[in-house]
C-alpha cells in the first residue's frame, strides 16, 4: 500500500499520516515490554556450549613433560604458541599466548610505548607533547578508548571495502613524527565487516614513517570468523613486513574469545622475534606467566587451525540465520521507503553496520532503547564518539536468539523509519 513508498516522494500530508501510522506501530512494540539487546557483539549461549567439552581434561603435562599448573613460559606453552601461528600464519616463536583478552594485551603494549617507549623511540611516548594516533573509522570502540586514556588525539581515517584510506595514511605518516601508530581491524572489520585488499596490506607494509618508533595495532580478532563458505585469506601483515625490513612495526592480536569462551578463552600476539626480547623484558616485571592450564586446554580441544575453522563452522550454523534475519528485515522495511539508509552485508565477524540519514543515528537509538531494545550508542564506533553525520548504528546480532532478532530487527526498521519522517517533517 502507500505506506510503503519513497518518504522523498512524499507530501506533507502523506509524510504526516506514515507519521501517525508507525507511531501507533510504535506503541504497539512498547506495550509488548521488550527487554532485547543488540549492543554488544557477544557470542549467545548455544555457541558457547559447543566449546563445554574443553573443560574434560585433568592431564597438565605438555608434550615436552613441563607441568602446565606450574610457574613458567612467559611466552606461553609452545604447543599454544604453535596453534597461535599456525592461525596467524607467523612462526612460533614470533608468537605470545597470554591470558583471556587481546584487548588487555593492546593495552599493555601501548603501554610499554606510553611508560617507556620502544627500542626505536626517542623518548616514550607520555613525553611526546602532541601525540597522535590513527583511527579507521567507523572502528572499535574499546581500541579508541584505550588511545583516548593515554592523551592521544585520534586522526579519523575514512574506511572503504578495501580498507582505510592509504594515500591519506601514507601521507600523514610520512610527515609527522608524532603519530604513534594506527588501530586496524584488517579481516572481517567492526564493525563493518570489511577485510583489507592486498593491496592495502602490501602498502602498511611497505610505507615510511616519520617516527621510528610507529607502530601497527593490527587486530586479528575475526581472523576465522567466516560468515560464507568462502574463506578469505589475506597476506599476513608481519611476513609481508619483512620483505621491507619494517617487521619491528608490527603487532597482530587474536584471542578465542569469539571461539570458545569470552571471558575465559585465550589471547596471543605475533611480532618480530626482535621485539618480542624487547616485550618479554618488559613484561617479566609485570607477571610471572598466564594461565597455561587453560592454554593446553585450548591446543588439546582445537588442536590446529583446521580444528579451529571445524569448529567456526559451527558456530555458524547458528550465526548465519540471525545475520541474514536483520538484512531480510532491512531490506523488506527500508528499501521501499527510498535512500533512507543503507547497511553492510558482511562475509564475517560480528557486526553489520547500518547508515541511516545524516542527523539521525543518535534518534534511532533513543528511539530503541526507549522501547526496550538496547544498541550499542550511536557514535560510539568513532573517537570520543563524535560521529561527525551522526548516521552510524552497529548491529550485534549474534546473542539474542533468533525470533529476538526478528523482533529487535522490525523494531528497529519502525525506528528508523520514524526517526526519518520526523526528520523529514521538521
Ligand atoms: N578486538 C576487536 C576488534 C573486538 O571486536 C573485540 C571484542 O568485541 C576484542 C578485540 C576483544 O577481544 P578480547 O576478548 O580478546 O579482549
Amino acid at each position: 500500500g502507500n505506506d510503503m513508498a519513497d518518504y522523498f516522494a512524499m507530501d506533507h500530508a502523506a509524510l504526516t499520516a506514515e507519521k501517525d501510522r508507525l507511531t501507533a506501530e510504535y506503541k504497539k512494540f512498547q506495550d509488548m515490554g521488550l527487554k532485547l539487546n543488540m549492543a554488544r557483539g557477544k557470542p549467545g549461549p548455544h555457541q558457547m556450549d559447543l566449546a563445554m567439552d574443553l573443560l574434560k581434561m585433568d592431564d597438565y603435562t605438555t608434550d615436552d613433560g613441563f607441568d602446565a599448573r606450574n610457574y613458567g613460559n612467559l611466552e606461553g606453552l609452545y604447543e599454544a604458541r604453535e596453534l597461535f601461528a599456525d592461525v596467524m600464519g607467523v612462526k612460533p616463536a614470533e608468537v605470545f599466548v597470554g591470558g583471556n583478552s587481546s584487548l588487555q594485551l593492546m593495552y599493555n603494549l601501548m603501554a610499554i610505548g606510553f611508560m617507556f617507549g620502544y627500542p626505536e623511540s626517542p623518548c616514550p611516548w607520555s613525553q611526546v607533547e602532541k601525540r597522535k594516533f590513527l583511527c579507521p573509522v567507523p572502528g572499535y570502540d574499546r581500541h579508541f578508548a584505550i588511545t583516548e586514556e593515554m592523551g592521544f588525539e585520534m586522526i579519523n581515517i575514512p574506511m572503504s571495502e578495501d580498507g582505510p584510506d592509504m594515500d591519506m595514511i601514507e601521507k600523514l605518516v610520512a610527515e609527522d613524527d608524532t603519530i604513534k601508530g594506527i588501530w586496524c581491524v584488517p579481516q572481517y572489520s567492526n564493525p563493518d565487516g570489511y577485510t583489507y585488499s592486498d593491496e592495502t596490506i602490501r602498502r602498511f607494509a611497505a610505507m615510511k614513517t616519520a617516527a621510528p618508533d610507529f607502530k601497527i595495532f593490527w587486530d586479528e580478532a575475526y581472523i576465522v570468523h567466516h560468515l560464507t563458505d568462502e574463506i578469505i585469506e589475506t597476506p599476513v601483515l608481519l611476513n609481508e613486513s619483512k620483505k621491507y625490513g619494517t617487521e619491528d612495526r608490527v603487532f597482530m592480536f587474536t584471542s578465542t574469545s569469539k571461539i570458545t569462551f569470552p571471558g575465559a578463552g585465550v589471547s596471543a600476539f605475533a611480532c618480530s622475534e626482535n621485539s618480542m626480547k624487547y616485550i618479554c623484558k618488559r613484561f617479566s616485571a609485570m607477571i610471572i606467566s598466564y594461565d597455561k592450564m587453560n592454554q593446553l586446554r585450548h591446543v588439546r580441544f582445537l588442536k590446529n587451525k583446521e580444528g579451529v575453522l571445524a569448529h567456526m563452522a559451527k558456530h555458524r550454523r547458528r550465526l548465519v540465520p540471525c545475520f541474514d534475519a536483520v538484512k531480510t528485515t532491512f531490506e523488506e522495511q527500508l528499501t521501499p521507503c527510498g535512500d533512507i539508509a543503507h547497511w553492510t552485508n558482511p562475509k564475517g565477524g560480528y557486526f553489520i553496520s547500518l547508515y541511516v540519514m545524516p542527523g539521525c543515528a543518535k534518534r534511532v537509538a533513543q528511539l530503541c532503547k526507549d522501547c526496550g531494545l538496547t544498541l550499542t550508542g550511536a557514535g560510539s564506533a568513532y573517537p570520543y564518539h563524535k560521529d561527525p553525520d551522526d548516521s552510524h548504528l552497529r548491529i550485534a546480532p549474534t546473542y539474542p536468539s533468533l525470533d529476538e532478532v526478528e523482533t529487535a530487527s522490525a523494531l528497529l526498521c519502525v525506528c528508523v523509519r520514524l526517526a526519518v519522517v520526523e526528520k523529514l517533517l521538521a
